[in-house]
C-alpha cells in the first residue's frame, strides 16, 4: 500500500535513462540490452573478456605469474560506464531496490558458466563484508543486497559467514600489491558460522572485481579459518 502510495508520488524510473518504467523493473529494457555483457572468451583466472575469437580457453596478461587464492572469478558485466553508473547508485546512492534487476543478470551468470553449475545446488553465497562504520554509513551494504536477491532466485543458501574487522584506506589508486598489503588482517569468519563453511563450496558475492584483492584476502580467510573446500568469485562487474 505504502509502496503504491510512493509510487503514485515517484513514478518509478528508469535508472539509466530516466523513462518511465513498468512496475517491479528499475531498469528499462532497451537499456537492459545496451549492457555490455561478458560472454566467451573470457580469462578463465579472473573473468576478464577479450574481444575477438579464441577457441582455446585463456589466460589474460594480468595474470600470467599471479596465483589467486580462489578457483576463479567470473563477472556478469565489462566494466564500461553504465555499469558503473548502476554500481555508483547502488553502493554510494542507497538505491537497493538496483539490485533485483542485478541479480538477474548475475543468476544468467551462473546459468551459463559451466563451473559454477558443477558447483551444484549446495553452493553457499558469501557477500564480501563492510566494515561496520562504513556500513552503518552507506546505510547498507551493495554485496549482501545483491547476494540476497540472488539467494531469492537462485535458492542458494545465503551466508555472512565474513566480517570486516579493520575499516581501510581507500584502494582505488593503489596497485594489486599494495592493496593485498593494505588489506592483511581485515578480514575475519565471524563466529559461530565454522560448521556451515567448513567442507563448502562457497561463491563469493561482490559488486566489482578489479585487482583481485580484495576477493584473495577473503577467499583465503574462508579456505584457513572457513576450511572451505573451494571459492569462486562472482561479481556484477569486471572493473
Ligand atoms: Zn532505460
Ligand atoms: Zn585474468
Amino acid at each position: 500500500m505504502i509502496a503504491r502510495f510512493l509510487d503514485f508520488l515517484y513514478p518509478p524510473i528508469c535508472e539509466l535513462c530516466q523513462k518511465p518504467l513498468e512496475c517491479g523493473d528499475s531498469i528499462c529494457s532497451s537499456c537492459a540490452d545496451l549492457l555490455p555483457r561478458i560472454s566467451e572468451p573470457f580469462c578463465q583466472n579472473c573473468g576478464e573478456s577479450f574481444d575477438g575469437n579464441l577457441e582455446d580457453e585463456f589466460r589474460c596478461q594480468n595474470c600470467l605469474g599471479l596465483t589467486h587464492a580462489f578457483h576463479f572469478a567470473r563477472a556478469s558485466l565489462k566494466g564500461t560506464s553504465m555499469p558503473f553508473h548502476l554500481v555508483h547508485s547502488l553502493k554510494y546512492r542507497r538505491r537497493f531496490f538496483l539490485a533485483q534487476n542485478l541479480a538477474e543478470l548475475m543468476e544468467k551468470t551462473l546459468e551459463e558458466d559451466s563451473r559454477f553449475r558443477e558447483m551444484g545446488r549446495e553452493a553457499i553465497l558469501v557477500p564480501v563484508p563492510l566494515h561496520w562504520r562504513r556500513q552503518q554509513w552507506r546505510q547498507g551494504n551493495q554485496a549482501y543486497e545483491l547476494s540476497r536477491q540472488l539467494s531469492k532466485l537462485t535458492g542458494l543458501p545465503l551466508s555472512n559467514a565474513l566480517k570486516r574487522v579493520r575499516s581501510t584506506r581507500t584502494q582505488t589508486k593503489l596497485s594489486r600489491k599494495q592493496r593485498l598489503s593494505n588489506l592483511r588482517g581485515a578480514f575475519r569468519l565471524k563466529r559461530g558460522h565454522l560448521d556451515r563453511i567448513r567442507g563448502a563450496q562457497v561463491i563469493l558475492v561482490d559488486d566489482v572485481f578489479t585487482t583481485g584483492a580484495t576477493a584473495h584476502e577473503c577467499t583465503r580467510i574462508l579456505k584457513h579459518e572457513g576450511q572451505a573446500s573451494k571459492v569462486a568469485i562472482l561479481t556484477l562487474v569486471r572493473g
